[in-house]
C-alpha cells in the first residue's frame, strides 16, 4: 500500500500550467469498503486536492495536482485499493483545474438515486478478532466488533448507498471514542459504517425459552455472561439458538447423540446432513481429511460451511451425516462465534443448523423462536436486527476448484458480469432450492437461498425478497423469465407478476436454463455441448427431462441426445421412493415379476406390486430421461435406499459408498439418439445377486455413467458439435463422477467448463434464466418460446 511516490508538500513550485484535473468514475465493490477513505489517504499522502464521494453511479474522485503526480495516481488506482474492494470499470474525463489544494470525502449526491450496490456480509477479519481476545482494550470481548474490512453488510442493509444511516447501526449512535477512530484519517476505523464498541453498540442477551414468551427477571443475562451462559448450556447438553449474521442457527454439542437427535426428530429432519463448527483449522484436520483448497475456502471472508472428507472421528455423533462421506464444516465467522468457541467450557465441536423447521425459512427475530420453544431451550440474541435474512453458504472443491452449492451469506449480492447488456429482468427460478435473479445491463444479482418454493412460508418469503432486492438494487424489470413447467409456484408467480405489470414473459427450458448459468459464469458465448445431468425438469415434448446433451448458445438449443425414457411410476411420488425406479428399470431389463421378485430382498413393506401395476399407465407413470432418477434406481437395486427423506439423499449415499480405488465399468448403448442403460442394470443384477460387495458395484456403476457421458460427447463432436462441453445440472454435485468426466473429457482435448461461483444445481437455475435475456431476440423467433 505504501508505495513511494513524489510528495508536494512545497506547493509553492507548482505552476498552474502543470497542474491536472481529472475525474475518476469508478464502479465496482467500492461501498461499505473503506474505500472513499483508502482513496482519501493516499490523495493526502500524494498532496493532490480534490474530492471523493458516492454518486448514483459509482464512486468519484476528482483529483488535482501536479500533472505528473496525478497521471501516475490514475495509473496506479489498483494499488490503492483496500483489502475487500474491487474496482470493475473507471471512466476517466479531463476537466480544468481550480486550484483545489484540500482533498476530502464529499456528501454523496443523489443518495436516494445509488445504483451502487451493498457489499455481501464478511467474516471477522484477524485484526477484529485480535483485539475482542485481547484481556484489556476497548474491543476486549466485544461480541460486535467490527471495521472497514469486516463485519455485516447485506444482512443489515436496510437502503442504498449502504451507511450506518440506512443500515441496523441507525439506533447506536457512535459514543465519543468511536466517534474520533471513525473520524481519524490514520485509524483502521476511518469512516466504517458498522462500527461500534461495548459502549455504544448492540447488547448480548442470553435467556431460556418458556412456553410461548421468553422468560424474564433474574433468568437474563448480558454481554461475556451471556457468553458464559451459552457455553454452559451448550457443555450440559441442551440446545441454544444462537443470532449469527443473516439469521439464527440452533447450535447443540456435535458429540451428543441425544441432543443430535432430539434436533432432527423436532426439525423434521431425520438424515439430512447438519454441519458443524469448530474453533480453527486444525480442529479441521482432527475430524476432516486435510485438503488445501477447501481449507482457503474456509478461511476465507466469504466463510461458508465447506463440505470436507470426513474422517472416522470418535468425538462425533453418528448421526451428523448418516450414510454420506462428507461432512458440512464452518470456522467462527463472527466476534460472537470467536468468543464462543474460544470459551472453556464450549464443546469442541458444535452443530450449527439454520433455526427453523425443514425447509422452512430461517428464524431472524425472537419472535420466529416462539413456535420453535421445544427445539430451543436457550436463545443468545442481540438487539442488532437482521434486515435481510440469509442463510450460510454451503460449499465445496470438485476437481480441486471451489464449487458453490448454496450461494447466500457472504456472496449475496455481489454480482455476476455478464457478457452484454439487456433491460431490466427478473428471472424467478423453478422450485427446488431457489433464487431468483435480478438483471440490469450486464450486472446480475442473484437472490440468497430462499428454498423450496411450494411450501407457502417460502413462497412469502420469495415474494418479500423479491420486493426488497428490487429495492436495494433499484431495478425495475421490463421482462419476466420463469421455467416451462407450468405448475411451479415460481412460474405462477412469474405469470402473476407479468400481467400486473404489462410485461413479456419468457419461459425457457430447465436444462437449458442449467446450461445457460455456466456459460454466464465462464462469460463464454458458445457454441457448446451442453450435458444437463439433473434430477427433474420440464422438456419440450411434455415429458420429464433430466439426462440432457444440448449443443447450445444463447440464441438457443438443440437437443442431440438424452437418456433412454423410462416411465416414473406414480409420478413425483417416485423421487422421494426410489424403489418405483428400481422397479421401473428392472421392469424394462426383465419383466414386472422379475422386478418385484429382485425388489423383494429389499423389504416386505414395499407396496412393489401396486406400484409395478401403474407402470402400463401412462397418465401414472409419466416417462423421464432424468440422471438422477438412474442413480435411485440403483441405489434402490443395492439396497442402499428405498425412500428418500431429504432430495438427492440416494444419489449421494450412493456416491459415498462408491470404491474409487477401481476402475472397472459395465456395458451401455447409445443408439437412436437415446443411451440406454438395460444391459448395466441387468449385469447391476447379476452382481447383487452373486454377493459382489456393493461398493465395486457403485463405482462400477459411476465409471459407466462417466464412459456414457464422455463417449456421447465425443460422438457429437464427430457429428460436428464444438468442442467445449458445459457440464451442469444437480448430478453434478457428485464429486466422484464430475471429476471423473472432467479427466475423461480432458484426455478426449475437449475443453471443460463446470461450476464455482454458481451452483451446478436448481440454485442456479435463475441466473440461466436471467442469461436467456441475451438471446431473446433470437429466442423469440425460435419453437422453444412459447
Ligand atoms: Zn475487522
Ligand atoms: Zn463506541
Ligand atoms: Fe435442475
Amino acid at each position: 500500500m505504501d508505495r513511494i511516490l513524489p510528495t508536494c508538500d512545497n506547493k509553492k513550485h507548482y505552476y498552474v500550467d502543470k497542474r491536472r484535473r481529472v475525474r475518476l468514475l469508478v464502479r465496482g465493490r467500492v461501498q461499505g469498503v473503506g474505500f472513499r477513505p483508502a482513496v482519501y489517504r493516499h490523495m493526502i499522502r500524494a498532496g493532490c486536492g480534490g474530492h471523493v464521494r458516492n454518486t448514483p453511479e459509482g464512486v468519484e474522485i476528482e483529483l488535482e495536482g501536479d500533472a505528473k503526480v496525478v497521471k501516475h495516481l490514475v495509473g496506479h488506482l489498483s494499488d490503492i485499493l483496500p483489502p475487500r474492494s474491487r474496482c470493475d470499470e473507471v471512466g476517466e474525463t479531463e476537466l480544468t483545474p481550480v486550484g483545489q489544494e484540500r482533498f476530502i470525502i464529499a456528501a454523496s449526491r443523489n443518495p436516494g438515486n445509488s445504483l451502487l450496490p451493498v457489499p455481501p456480509d464478511f467474516s471477522i477479519c484477524p485484526e477484529c478478532s485480535r483485539e475482542i481476545q485481547e484481556r484489556d482494550g476497548r474491543r476486549a470481548g466485544y461480541a460486535f466488533n467490527t471495521c472497514i474490512s469486516c463485519g455485516p453488510r447485506f444482512s443489515i442493509a436496510l437502503d442504498v448507498p449502504f451507511d450506518r444511516e440506512r443500515s441496523a447501526m441507525e439506533s447506536f449512535p457512535l459514543c465519543e471514542e468511536c466517534r474520533s477512530e471513525f473520524s481519524d484519517s490514520a485509524d483502521r476505523r476511518f469512516h466504517a459504517q458498522t462500527m461500534s464498541c461495548s459502549k455504544c453498540g448492540p447488547e448480548l442477551t442470553f435467556f431460556k425459552t418458556g412456553p410461548g414468551e421468553r422468560s424474564t427477571g433474574g433468568d437474563v443475562c448480558y454481554g461475556g455472561q451471556a457468553i458464559s451462559a451459552a457455553a454452559g448450556a451448550l457443555k450440559s447438553g441442551h440446545t441454544v439458538a444462537i443470532k449469527g449474521v443473516g439469521g439464527f442457527n440452533l447450535a447443540c454439542d456435535a458429540s451428543g447423540d441425544d441432543v443430535v437427535s432430539r434436533i432432527r426428530k423436532l426439525k423434521g429432519r431425520p438424515h439430512k446432513p447438519l454441519a458443524v463448527m469448530v474453533g480453527g483449522i486444525s480442529d479441521v484436520r482432527r475430524i476432516c481429511q486435510p485438503n488445501d483448497s477447501a481449507e482457503e475456502l474456509l478461511s476465507s471472508e466469504k466463510a461458508p460451511i465447506v463440505l470436507f472428507e470426513k474422517k472416522d472421528a470418535a468425538c462425533l455423533s453418528d448421526s451428523l451425516a448418516p450414510g454420506l462421506n462428507r461432512l458440512g464444516v464452518m470456522l467462527p465467522y463472527t466476534p460472537l462465534h470467536r468468543l464462543l468457541m474460544d470459551h472453556p467450557e464450549t464443546p469442541q465441536v458444535l452443530v450449527m443448523t439454520s433455526c427453523n423447521r425443514s425447509e422452512e425459512p430461517i428464524a431472524i427475530d425472537s419472535g420466529d423462536l416462539v413456535e420453535l420453544s421445544d427445539l430451543v431451550d436457550y436463545v443468545l440474541d442481540s438487539n442488532r436486527p437482521i434486515c435481510n435474512r440469509c442463510d450460510d453458504s454451503v460449499a465445496g472443491v470438485v476437481g480441486g476448484a471451489p464449487v458453490v452449492f448454496r450461494r447466500s451469506r457472504g456472496y449475496v449480492p455481489e454480482p455476476i458480469m455478464l457478457s452484454d447488456e439487456t433491460p431490466p429482468a427478473l428471472a424467478v427460478g423453478a422450485m427446488w432450492k431457489n433464487t431468483f435473479t435480478l438483471r440490469s445491463g450486464r450486472r446480475a444479482y442473484m437472490s440468497q437461498h430462499i428454498g423450496d418454493v411450494s411450501d407457502a412460508d417460502n413462497a412469502d418469503y420469495f415474494e418479500d425478497t423479491y420486493k426488497k432486492f428490487a429495492r436495494l438494487l433499484r431495478i425495475q424489470p421490463e421482462l419476466v423469465i420463469c421455467d416451462k413447467h407450468p405448475d411451479y409456484p415460481s412460474t405462477v408467480f412469474a405469470r402473476r407478476l407479468a400481467d400486473e405489470m404489462d410485461l413479456p414473459l419468457l419461459r425457457v427450458q430447465h436444462h437449458y436454463a442449467h446450461i445457460l448459468s455456466c456459460l454466464a459464469q465462464h462469460g463464454v458465448m458458445g457454441p457448446v455441448i451442453g450435458v444437463g445431468m439433473d434430477g427433474t425438469g420440464y422438456g419440450d415434448d411434455g415429458k420429464i427431462w433430466g439426462g440432457e446433451f444440448f449443443t447450445a448458445d444463447f440464441s438457443g438449443y438443440e437437443r442431440r441426445y438424452h437418456l433412454k425414457y423410462t416411465p416414473m411410476p406414480g409420478g413425483e411420488r417416485a423421487v422421494s421412493e426410489p424403489f418405483r425406479m428400481g422397479l421401473a428399470y428392472l421392469a424394462d431389463a426383465f419383466n414386472e415379476e422379475g422386478a418385484v421378485r429382485f425388489m423383494e430382498r429389499a423389504g416386505r413393506d414395499l407396496p412393489l406390486r401396486q406400484v409395478c401395476a401403474l407402470l402400463a399407465k401412462e397418465e401414472f407413470s409419466p416417462l423421464t430421461s432424468s440422471c438422477g432418477r438412474l442413480f435411485d434406481a440403483v441405489a434402490a437395486l443395492l439396497g442402499v435406499r428405498q425412500r428418500c427423506s431429504y432430495e438427492g439423499q440416494a444419489a449421494c449415499e450412493l456416491e459415498a459408498i462408491a470404491d474409487r480405488s477401481l476402475n472397472g465399468e459395465y456395458p451401455y448403448l447409445l443408439r437412436g439418439g437415446q443411451i440406454d442403460f438395460q444391459e448395466a442394470i441387468l449385469r447391476i443384477t447379476e452382481d447383487v445377486e452373486s454377493g459382489e460387495n456393493i461398493s465395486a458395484i457403485s463405482a462400477r456403476f459411476h465409471n459407466t455413467v462417466s464412459s456414457a457421458i464422455v463417449d456421447t460427447c465425443v460422438r457429437m463432436r464427430e457429428e460436428g458439435a464444438p468442442d467445449t462441453v458445459v457440464l451442469s445440472g444437480g448430478v453434478m454435485q457428485n464429486v466422484y463422477l464430475t471429476e471423473r468426466c472432467i479427466a475423461g473429457l480432458q484426455n478426449r482435448c475437449f475443453k471443460v467448463l463446470t461450476h464455482s461461483e454458481v451452483p451446478p444445481n436448481d440454485a442456479g437455475i435463475s441466473l440461466g434464466q436471467a442469461a436467456a435475456a441475451s438471446g431473446v431476440e433470437a429466442l423469440l423467433s425460435s419453437p422453444h418460446i412459447s
